[in-house]
C-alpha cells in the first residue's frame, strides 16, 4: 500500500472524514497537465494548488505516481492494459484473453 492510501487509512480509522473526503475528491480538483508535473516532481505545481496544511508534498506525489497512465492498450475482454494482444474484429484483445478465446472454440 502506498503512502496515499495508508494516510487515507489513518484518517479514516481516526475518524477525520472531512481529509479522507478530501482525498477521494482529488482527481476532481487536480487537473491533468497539473497530474503530470506532480508526475515529474515539479514543485512548482504548488503555487497553482489550494492545498489543505496537512497536505505534504509527499502525499499528492504518491497519490500522482499511483495514478499513472498503464502500458499498453486496454483489453475490451479484461479491461486490462497489456502490451500483448492482437485487434479482433477492430477491437483490441491482450493476448490471455485471445487464448482463453481460443481454447473455447
Ligand atoms: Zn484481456
Amino acid at each position: 500500500m502506498g503512502l496515499f492510501e495508508e494516510t487515507k487509512m489513518n484518517f479514516f480509522r481516526k475518524g477525520a472524514m472531512d481529509k479522507v473526503k478530501w482525498m477521494e475528491n482529488l482527481n476532481r480538483t487536480i487537473l491533468p497537465n497539473q497530474l503530470k508535473r506532480i508526475q515529474q516532481n515539479d514543485k512548482r505545481v504548488l503555487q497553482e494548488l489550494v492545498l489543505p496544511k496537512w497536505v505534504k508534498w509527499d502525499l499528492i506525489y504518491d497519490w500522482a505516481n499511483s495514478r499513472k497512465v498503464p502500458e499498453g492498450r486496454m483489453c475490451i475482454l479484461c479491461n486490462d492494459h497489456n502490451e500483448n494482444g492482437i485487434d479482433f474484429k477492430e477491437k483490441y484483445i491482450c493476448e490471455q484473453c485471445f487464448f482463453k478465446l481460443k481454447n473455447l472454440e
